[in-house]
């Protein structure tokens, strides 16, 4: 049972509305568009080896938390891709899209990968990641008084890196491997050793601490293209209005629900809160008096008086 499913997290959505409104000559443009295509990268991984628990046989019942973001007492954060709770063992993975040849070297606690063109980079051992988020794990099974096995591996959703032999007999794998080490360590921990009811109450008391953590990106507001986006054209053309229509004077396309789509822009790129200038520059509306008739119709609960009246967006 999957009782926190992945989804995009607000960082990748704010990078897609980023780029559908800056304009591809921007001088950041490039650094913004590389950073959403790792992230795109990195979640399909995710959803890859998500895909992969289909096939494999789990004792019931299980619980499955995904993408669980814990922020720990000592002020830092875990952010753990998946976390699987059976009454056998618990087990904590960590997934890496990464291509390369992966490499670690012990003396140095030096992890590094070889790019395809040859380039050496270091980069953080993802081991350390997934048993840093063990031990924490551990903890909390303390705090509850529970005894139950942990393990943790850190799958590789693409068939691209390639592991040297340093990295043998550690808990690091491809994608395709899941299904044989989760085997294995069903036939080490046969015997049951927490009751449903407890296993339970502990995958619960995980879930309520997940807070989704807030990344902050500097965006360029000030160079966005406004307005309501037309999204057969794609090229920053934008819909007009004329009571009771959203049209594109480019392609002919009506489309009611661009504006919705624009109010999740504008939460993403400016924030939870209206103003009807906002609305106006935002929305490109040169009528206050249109952009109030508009305001009314979307999903906003309206605070102040008249003359100073704000909107919040209701999710
Ligand atoms: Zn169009």
């Amino acid at each position: 049972m999957i009782l926190l499913d992945r989804q995009e997290s607000e960082q990748h959505k704010i990078l897609e509305a980023l780029i559908r409104r800056l304009p591809s000559t921007h001088t950041e443009y490039m650094n913004y568009f590389e950073k959403l295509r790792r992230i795109h990268a990195g979640f399909a991984g995710e959803q890859r080896v998500d895909a992969e628990w289909l096939e494999i046989i789990l004792p019931h019942p299980h619980y499955f938390l995904h993408d669980l973001q814990i922020l720990n007492h000592f002020g830092t954060t875990h952010q753990i891709d998946t976390v699987l709770l059976c009454p056998q063992f618990i087990l904590i993975l960590e997934i890496k899209n990464i291509t390369g040849f992966l490499d670690f070297d012990e003396s140095f606690n030096q992890f590094t990968r070889t790019t395809a063109e040859g380039d050496v980079e270091g980069m953080t051992n993802p081991l350390h990641q997934s048993r840093r988020h063990m031990e924490w794990m551990k903890g909390m099974l303390q705090q509850s008084r529970l005894e139950i096995p942990i393990h943790h591996a850190v799958v590789l959703a693409t068939k691209n890196a390639i592991l040297s032999k340093s990295l043998r007999g550690q808990p690091i794998f491809h994608v395709s491997g899941l299904r044989y080490h989760v085997r294995e360590w069903l036939q080490q921990h046969k015997k049951t050793v927490v009751d449903e009811d407890k296993l339970f109450q502990f995958a619960s008391k995980l879930l309520s601490m997940h807070t989704p953590i807030k990344r902050e990106i500097a965006l360029p507001v000030q160079d966005l293209v406004k307005g309501v986006l037309c999204e057969s054209c794609l090229n920053g053309q934008t819909l007009n209005y004329r009571y009771p229509k959203w049209y594109c004077q480019r392609c002919g396309a009506v489309d009611q629900a661009a504006i919705f789509r624009t109010l999740e822009d504008y939460r993403l790129l400016i924030g939870e809160t209206l103003t009807n200038k906002s609305f106006c520059e935002f929305f490109a509306i040169d009528s206050p008096n249109t952009a109030y008739k508009l305001l009314q119709k979307l999903p906003l609960k309206a605070e102040g008086t008249t003359s100073n009246r704000k909107y919040l967006i209701v999710n």
